[in-house]
């Protein structure tokens, strides 16, 4: 991950962090340039999910996905999201 100082544009350093959340980090930061020396805390929080994790799939859905056709998939992703169609 690149970081850069919002005082002088160049790029800094993450020295350490603070894990504050799942969801949310803090980053302690240091400019590498020596003319400007700025140390900063930058956050880093979850936005959002793409493409949801198969942690969060119960197991006898997973089994379920794991036999089913492309075209079953198909079916069954259409009627979990059906936003994502109009998107399209
Ligand atoms: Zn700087």
């Amino acid at each position: 991950m690149r970081i850069r100082c919002n005082r002088c544009g160049k790029t800094a350093t993450i020295q350490s962090s603070t894990q504050i959340s799942d969801e949310f980090k803090q980053l302690y930061c240091c400019c590498t340039n020596p003319l400007c020396g700025h140390t900063f805390v930058m956050d880093l929080a979850f936005s959002h999910t793409l493409s949801p994790s198969a942690v969060d799939i119960p197991s006898e859905a997973l089994e379920r996905i794991r036999g089913a056709s492309r075209g079953e998939l198909r079916g069954m992703f259409k009627s979990l999201y059906p936003e994502m169609q109009q998107a399209r």
